[in-house]
């Protein structure tokens, strides 16, 4: 009965857009997520060559993993600056679905595999309080696209961090992940190559940490990916 009526009630009140709260527009539905055709046709996704990035730890002192790679196919222009805080925020879950779909379809365009996907995971009471991990929203429907497995136990978070958005300096944003994460001994990773899921990169410092906690487990491969960033140093050899 009760699914009679929300049926109704969308039927006639159409379903408002994820991005904009606006109804009446043109809408294009992606199951249950709905987006007006002008906020649509601002997820312009960079051009496959830009895509790629270095994941340097920090610029000025020795990496011990020079050799992760970043994927990221959006620039963190206007739109994800409007959405990206309303999904952590608000929250909403049906972005971070949405952002999954554009960013599993585009991974498959670009033909990159693994055997297991992971999602950068959030600390416990950060978890509580928003109620869903974003990122590994995100890496369900990536998972979903790639056919390939979506595990979010693999990585344990060790510590709260403070957001890395409130944190200003580069160096600071660093240390606040240094060591923050570990693999789940229950796992024997040995071999397996790994997509790390994040929404969003900006220095990567947080990408950076749980890949080394990765290959630290025994991981063969590690690409770490993000949904969008601000980014200017290119990788001339993808994953
Ligand atoms: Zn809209």
């Amino acid at each position: 009965m009760r699914r009679i009526l929300e049926q109704s009630i969308n039927y006639l009140l159409p379903p408002n857009c994820i991005c904009c709260n606006k109804v009446g527009l043109k809408l294009a539905a992606f199951s249950q997520l709905t987006i007006c055709s002008e906020c649509l046709s601002m997820f312009i996704p960079e051009v496959p060559d830009r895509r790629w990035f270095t994941l340097l730890s920090e610029p000025f002192s020795k990496d011990e993993h020079p050799e992760l790679t970043l994927y990221m196919p959006f620039a963190y222009g206007e739109i994800f600056a409007r959405v990206i805080p309303k999904m952590k925020f608000k929250p909403e879950i049906r972005i971070a679905q949405f952002l999954g779909i554009l960013l599993g379809s585009i991974m498959c365009e670009d033909k990159i595999s693994a055997s297991l996907i992971v999602p950068v995971p959030l600390s416990k009471s950060r978890q509580k309080e928003r109620g869903f991990n974003q990122a590994y929203e995100i890496a369900k429907q990536v998972g979903i696209r790639m056919q390939v497995p979506v595990s979010p136990d693999i990585l344990v978070r060790l510590r709260d961090t403070y957001r890395q958005s409130e944190m200003k300096k580069n160096a600071l944003r660093f240390s606040n992940v240094e060591n923050a994460f570990e693999v789940n001994k229950e796992w024997d990773l040995e071999g397996n190559t790994v997509i790390l899921i994040d929404d969003v990169a900006t220095t990567g410092s947080t990408l950076h940490e749980a890949a080394v906690a990765l290959l630290a487990g025994g991981c063969e491969k590690v690409l770490c990916c993000a949904v969008a960033g601000n980014r200017n140093v290119k990788n001339d050899e993808p994953y």
